[in-house]
């Protein structure tokens, strides 16, 4: 595995500045109920709230915006549990440029008709990212699109890393920071904006008990297969590449500690977020707020929980938010 160094905070405010006049500077809002809890203020960062639903906007923005001149030409593809593609779709449409999107069958409706109106080419392809994967190559071989993965790349990474300077912006005093954790874009870009910035602040990455992928390659100490399995925090699927150039090492450097949560303490996430702070967040966004809840965090100073999506089924929002029991297991 050929390390390339880790994405800088030249990198991401270079990022910055390709992608403000794209990008919601999103709100951050304190939570008084967990602050109650934690006995330290908890801030919400309401990325849920950006365009398109997700961070993903950012990074793929970037993407789009260091193409050349050839490769716009030819177009963009990505495979995606969702987000990333519908990201992709609006920073590609934007930028007047083609976009095919490759999704496994486990992604659900919401985030299949997401992508569509977006205005992207959508392939459903596999039962796994893995599957949809070979298309996607296929297409880059045969037709010379470009590959923009959801993570693994410098100009996503850096994208996704501006969260990280506005939350230092908007939370002077933070101590904590809780990054929802799948592939490794998200917490690596905001831990390189971060550690440059403030090294003391403690980062942790929040994942699902059901398959999560960086938390078993960091305990494997290097990228390994891992089985998707269906979750509620379902942008969380996923492995993180068995030939991960940047997010795996830049998420063992940067990184403190990394959380799992249940299905169940998710479903609560959900609620607790409906019903006590108005938001509609997906099972992938609501992991920080489920950690807290379920006292696996403790922070001697002010934390920052990303909401990094809020693109959920909502008959599925709807039965959680009443109560129905989706997951199986105790609450
Ligand atoms: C993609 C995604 C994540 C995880 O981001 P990674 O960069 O893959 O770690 C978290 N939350 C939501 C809503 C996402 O779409």
């Amino acid at each position: 595995m050929a390390a390339e160094p880790h994405v800088d905070l030249a990198e991401i405010e270079q990022a910055r500045a390709a992608i403000a006049d794209a990008v919601r500077l999103t709100p951050v809002m304190v939570s008084p109920s967990l602050s109650d809890r934690l006995g330290m203020p908890v801030h919400l960062k309401l990325e849920h709230g950006q365009i398109t639903g997700s961070f993903k906007l950012r990074g793929a923005t970037n993407a789009v915006a260091g193409l050349s001149a050839d490769e716009r030409r030819c177009g963009v593809v990505a495979v995606s549990t969702g987000n990333h593609g519908k990201g992709l779709a609006h920073a590609a449409r934007a930028a007047g440029v083609r976009c095919i999107i490759a999704l496994s069958r486990l992604v659900p409706q919401a985030k299949i008709d997401g992508i569509a109106a977006e205005g992207a080419e959508v392939r459903i392809i596999g039962r796994s990212q893995d599957e949809a994967q070979l298309e996607a190559a296929r297409l880059v071989r045969e037709e010379g699109m470009t590959m923009v993965p959801p993570f693994d790349h410098r100009a996503v990474i850096a994208g996704q890393g501006t969260l990280g300077l506005e939350i230092l912006e908007q939370v002077p005093d933070l101590a904590t920071v809780l990054v929802p954790l799948s592939g490794g874009g998200l917490i690596s870009g905001v831990a390189a904006a971060l550690r440059a910035r403030r090294p003391g602040v403690r980062i942790v990455g929040l994942s699902m008990e059901r398959g999560a992928a960086m938390h078993r390659c960091l305990a494997a100490g290097k990228p390994v297969q891992v089985e998707e399995l269906e979750t509620l925090a379902d942008s969380l699927g996923g492995g993180i590449g068995l030939d991960n150039r940047l997010t795996f090492a830049m998420t063992r450097d940067l990184v403190d500690d990394v959380i799992l949560v249940s299905e169940a303490e998710i479903a609560r996430a959900i609620r607790h977020l409906y019903r006590q702070e108005r938001q509609i967040v997906e099972g992938a966004g609501a992991v920080g707020v489920a950690a807290l809840l379920a006292g696996k965090v403790a922070s001697d100073g002010p934390v920052v929980a990303i909401l990094s999506g809020g693109n959920i089924d909502m008959d599925q929002h709807l039965r959680l938010v009443s109560g129905d029991d989706l997951t199986g297991e105790a609450a």
